[in-house]
């Protein structure tokens, strides 16, 4: 099966009760049995229910994957991944990662013997050197967020395999509609549901998805045991999103395109971060292990002033001023006064979240409303 029908039909089929073809949402704790062990493969639904298992399938599915876990929000599928380690282990992790990753490594993980080193993975030759006997992870985030730097998941890969680490990637901003990290190398794919997989802004949830039945069992026993389940509602809506991922990120991709040219023509614009440039640092790779560039767009205006900023995303009409990103409608932030704001302004400037930063999550409007609002905001 090639992509677009997977996301429609992968690892589904129509319920075995009447026949339904979309998965009912099975509202139920537990299930009955003929005699004591005697059941259809459900006992309770933390272990297991037949909604999370459709969504669970699907996930697999997309990203060529064999088994696929659902958790309650993408960091609960973050914390399972990180229980795979004990006390003394190391990861190598991304640099300039989603907040809230950052956030659970450093303030839960540390704390319980589990170190973590955060480094520019933009040249894989950097992790090299923080690899040592205790090292049994690494975790990537590319594109990243919000400056749009892309790593080479082939080249970690690679350095996995040499040092027998497990590699970890989470793919939420790319999607498997972009990039497939399990076919490049990768041991466990990760996602914030919540983002593009849901893509309707209405519910949090997060995936792993991956190959080794080994790993899976051991990820499936923490799921289990831990507990952070997704209930079968929110189960049932990311797997409807999932249905339409392909023809949403089409045109995500398409009016990202659009926007991310037009702002780099716009007189009052200084920079645009946008993997699809040529002029992008890692362009080639961002080519090499992406289909095209996604929807996410951060930019900078001419004399870097943060009052200006708030200014033109408080200007958006058609933007909503907002967190998150993969919905369909557009959004945009201001990092240094939301997302960022709680990292001294040095810090945050170090890795180019500057004042007049602002990012964009461009939505499948049309894309002539999108840019006269644009317009109308930067003035
Ligand atoms: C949102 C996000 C997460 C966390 O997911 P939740 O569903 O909010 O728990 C992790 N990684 C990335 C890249 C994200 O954007």
């Amino acid at each position: 099966m090639k992509f677009n029908t997977k996301t429609i039909h992968g690892g589904q089929k129509p319920d075995p009760a009447y026949g339904a073809v979309m998965s009912p949402i099975y509202q139920t704790t537990t299930y009955a049995q003929d005699t004591p062990g005697g059941h259809k493969g459900f006992e309770y639904s933390r272990s297991k229910n037949p909604t999370r298992s459709a969504l669970e399938n699907a996930v697999a599915s997309i990203e060529n994957g064999n088994y696929g876990l659902a958790f309650g929000s993408g960091l609960a599928a973050i914390d399972a991944v990180i229980k795979l380690l004990k006390s003394g282990d190391e990861v190598i992790s991304t640099s300039d990662l989603y907040g809230g990753s950052y956030r659970l490594f450093t303030a839960v993980f540390e704390k319980l013997g589990i170190k973590f080193h955060f480094v520019d993975m933009e040249n894989t030759d950097n992790i090299e050197k923080f690899v040592n006997k205790n090292t049994k992870l690494l975790w990537v985030e590319t594109p990243t967020n919000p400056m749009m730097n892309i790593i080479d998941i082939k080249g970690c890969a690679v350095l996995a395999k040499k040092y027998n680490l497990l590699l970890a990637v989470d793919n939420t901003f790319a999607t498997p509609y972009l990039q497939q990290p399990l076919d490049l190398g990768a041991d466990i794919v990760m996602h914030s549901a919540t983002k593009y997989l849901g893509g309707h802004s209405d519910v949090v949830l997060g995936v792993l998805a991956l190959k080794d039945k080994e790993l899976a069992d051991r990820l499936y026993f923490i799921q289990n045991a831990s507990g952070a389940v997704c209930g079968p509602q929110d189960s049932f809506l990311v797997l409807r999103g999932i249905k339409t991922l392909h023809i949403r990120m089409q045109r995500h991709c398409e009016n990202g395109r659009d926007i991310a040219k037009y702002l780099a023509k716009h007189p009052k614009i200084e920079r645009v971060y946008w993997p699809g440039f040529k002029d992008h640092p890692n362009h080639d790779i961002a080519k090499s292990q992406m289909t095209d560039f996604g929807g996410m767009i951060s930019f900078t205006t001419k004399g870097n002033n943060y009052e200006e900023s708030i200014r033109i995303v408080e200007n958006l009409k058609v933007f909503t001023l907002a967190e998150s990103l993969g919905g369909v409608e557009s959004l945009a932030g201001h990092p240094a006064s939301m997302t960022h704001a709680s990292i001294p302004k040095e810090e945050r400037e170090k890795t180019g979240v500057v004042d007049s930063l602002i990012r964009l999550s461009v939505g499948i409007e049309d894309i002539e409303d999108l840019i006269a609002d644009l317009e109308q905001a930067i003035g």
